[in-house]
Order: structure tokens, then sequence, then C-alpha cells
């Protein structure tokens, strides 16, 4: 299908550019086959490009789509279901037994409800984490979702019982890697240094090897992990990444809160990808990643909701908002992570971080149409001076009107195209209910 977005301002979040020419005017942003065929002065587009769909981009600004890079998209179910603890305890005694009872069926929902709620506030692509994972890809495929998906080759199960499922793995990522004209990547899932065992850990970066995949993993989010790591091993987390080769693939680490001077070095060295989960952290009471110090060392920086029952929602809105903010009150400096920086993360930084860079997270020709279109036609974003500021400080998730992805429309004036919003909610909240009361 062919589209054309008629006279609509652009933030393209292009860093090869300066930060003057990366804000674009009243513009027409052409699209064919998936892909933006050109951005141009509003009326001088090429004449023999024919739409099939027309949108005005009157009180509209167009950016790159929201890259959650670290999220547990089913843990919808268990949203505002076990809140206020540590997190240890929040897992241990709460979650896993909970995610013990899960079904097929209830994860292609609680998914299903985790989508529709990160399209309606302007997210494109996620790094998702989780279980059931057949379930998992069955909703990202129907819902037309951009998705880095990790699948975790040992299963952990209750009792302590750890299930060897590597061949599983190889098979589903054959199956099901670059799937859906590209959309869906495959990584594997390796929980954290702490639940995985030193052979498994060798054993999983030899899989991402063999496959040429990329490895997506806690690190580091707790002071105790940091402790328990010393402990056991007398090195860091980060240092056994390295050790068991899981630094030799692409890495999505998410959290990152307890890192020394000298882990921030290797997580540079190695172009591990940070995924700073700000609401997550400050709820379970983890701590505060030093993301200015992160950005010194060269870290690549992108932003995570973490899953619903740790945030409770799953608006990169918020997290970008709150990552501008927080390393400022933090640091009692109001010149770190600056808009443009927090703007970034969530845009082209995750992009980056979730493997699919050369391909989206900015608008420029050639690129991916994944474009989202912010209705500034509100009193919170009038007047809207700087761009960046009004993205970063003034616009909520629900400013959010209109969502490309891949060139395709799924969402218009607020209203998904393909995903029965009022059925998943449905089904979503009965699931929850029977998983809950156990
Ligand atoms: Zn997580």
């Amino acid at each position: 299908m062919n589209i054309v977005i008629e006279g609509v301002d652009i933030l393209t979040s292009d860093s090869a550019v300066n930060s003057a020419a990366d804000y674009i005017k009243n513009a027409d942003i052409g699209i064919k086959d998936g892909r933006i065929l050109f951005i141009e002065p509003a009326g001088t587009g090429p004449s023999d490009f024919k739409p099939d769909r027309r949108i005005s981009g009157r009180h509209r600004l167009a950016i790159p789509g929201m890259v959650n890079a670290h999220t547990h998209c089913a843990m919808t179910l268990m949203r505002n279901a076990a809140d206020d603890l540590p997190l240890d305890k929040w897992l241990f005694e709460r979650i896993f037994p909970i995610e013990d009872r899960l079904m097929d069926d209830d994860v292609y929902w609680g998914t299903l409800l985790g989508i529709s709620e990160m399209l309606k506030s302007g997210t494109t692509a996620m790094a998702d984490m989780y279980l059931h994972m057949e379930a998992v890809v069955k909703a990202f495929s129907e819902a037309g979702m951009r998705v880095n998906i990790s699948k975790s080759p040992l299963e952990f199960h209750s009792g302590g019982k750890v299930l060897d499922a590597f061949d599983e793995f190889r098979d589903y990522y054959k199956k099901w890697n670059g799937r859906e004209n590209g959309k869906i990547k495959v990584y594997l899932e390796v929980h954290s240094t702490y639940l995985w065992d030193y052979e498994s850990l060798i054993r999983a970066s030899d899989l991402a090897k063999e496959l040429n995949t990329g490895i997506h993993i806690h690190l580091l989010e707790t002071a105790k992990e940091r402790k328990d790591s010393f402990e056991q091993y007398g090195k860091s987390p980060v240092e056994i990444c390295v050790e068991t080769g899981i630094f030799d693939v692409p890495v999505i680490g998410a959290h990152l809160v307890h890192v020394s001077k000298e882990d921030m070095d290797i997580l540079h060295k190695y172009k591990v990808s940070a995924a700073h989960n700000p609401s997550s952290n400050l709820k379970l009471g983890s701590g505060i990643a030093p993301i200015p110090a992160m950005l010194d060392a060269g870290v690549n920086i992108a932003l995570g909701t973490d899953g619903a029952a740790s945030n409770n929602n799953l608006n990169m809105f918020e997290e970008m908002h709150l990552a501008a903010l927080l390393h400022k009150g933090l640091g009692q400096n109001p010149e770190l992570v600056n808009a443009r920086q927090a703007f970034a993360m969530a845009t082209v930084n995750g992009s980056n971080a979730i493997g699919f860079g050369s391909d989206t997270g900015v608008i420029k020709p050639g690129m991916k149409a994944d474009i989202i279109l912010i209705d500034t036609d509100k009193p919170h974003l009038n007047p809207l001076n700087d761009p960046y500021s009004a993205v970063v400080y003034s616009a909520q998730g629900a400013d959010v009107d209109t969502v490309i992805l891949d060139g395709n429309i799924l969402m218009e004036k607020r209203e998904l195209k393909t995903i029965d919003e009022e059925k998943v909610k449905y089904e979503a909240a009965a699931a929850s209910m029977r998983l809950i009361s156990g």
C-alpha cells in the first residue's frame, strides 16, 4: 500500500544530522511497500507517486515509533496484583507461583493486551522475554507488531526443576526468526547469571554464536545480585558474561543498576546495549542506574518498561519522561540526560539495542515506515516551541493518534486496526482472575 502523510512536522531522530536539520516542518512523507520513499516539502513529492491513502498531517508531529527494549508483555495479566514488595519476595513468592499456572491461551491474551497498550502509547517495537513462546509469537504475528522475542533454552519449574530446552530453542529459532517480513527476530533469553549455572551460560553463548543471534539478559538489577555474584564467583555478573562468551554476541542487558566503572568499560568494549527501566527499578526499590556515567562511558542506552506487574503500565512516554528527570534530580544537575538524549533512548538507541537499527528508529528515505503521529492540538502541547522538549516533557502516551508500522496502519484516530480491543480486555481479565485466585 502507498501512503502519503501530508503537510506534517517531523522529528526524524537521525543522529547523523544536526539538531536543527533533524526537525523538518510542513513536509510530505511518502511510503511505498513498507518503506519511506521520500520526505519532501508539502506538495512537492514525485508526481508519479500514486497514494492509496492520504493522511492529514495537520496538527500532527511525526516521530519514529517508540522502542520498548525490555518487557514481559503478557505480565499485563498480573498488573496491580503484587505490589510494594522487594524483588526477590515479589518474584519468588508472588509472581513465580502465578506463572506456574499459566496456559498458552492466557499468555496469548495477555500478550495481545500488552501490544494493545503499547500501540496506543506509540510503541512500534519491543524486546519481549517470556514463557509459552508459541502463544507469544502467534499474538505478535496477528497484531502485526515488530518484536525481538527472547526464548529461554532452559525451563525453570516449581520445586527447582530445570528442563533442558536447547533443541526446542533451535527449532523455534529456525521456524520464527525473520518471519512476518522480518518483523520477528528471535534472541536467546538468559534470565540472569544468578538463576543460571556457569556451564549453561557457556552453552547459551555457544548456541547464540552457532545461530548468529543475540542474547537478552537481566543484569545487575539489585545490590544483592552484585553481592551474591562476588560471594559465588569473586566477580561481577558483567565479568561472568565476558568469561562465558555471552558478550561475544549482540546483547540487551536489562537494568544494569549496580554497575561499577569497570563494568561500564566492559559494556562499552563489547557493545552491550543497556535497557534502562526507571519505573520498574524505582517501584521494586532496586535503585537508580548510573545513566549519565554510562553515557560518558559510551554505552548505548535504550529504555524499557519491564513487565506491567512491576511498573504498572507499558507506556514508553512515561519512561522517557522519567529518564530525563530522574538523573537531573539525583545528580542535582539539570544538564544531565537532556531531552534530545532521552528521545534518542526511546527511539533510535532502542532500535539499535534490539537488532532493528538498520531498518527502523529514524525517519528518513529507505528506512522502514515505523512512524507515529502525535496529536499536538492539545492545551498541554501549546505552544509547541522546542519539539524535543514537547515530546519528552509535555506529551503523554495518549496523545499518539496514529501508528504506522512496516507501512501498515495499525492505529488511526486511536482505533486499533488489527486487534479487537474489547475482546482482548475481556479475555485477559478473565484469564487474570483465574490465575490470581489460583
Ligand atoms: Zn525484566
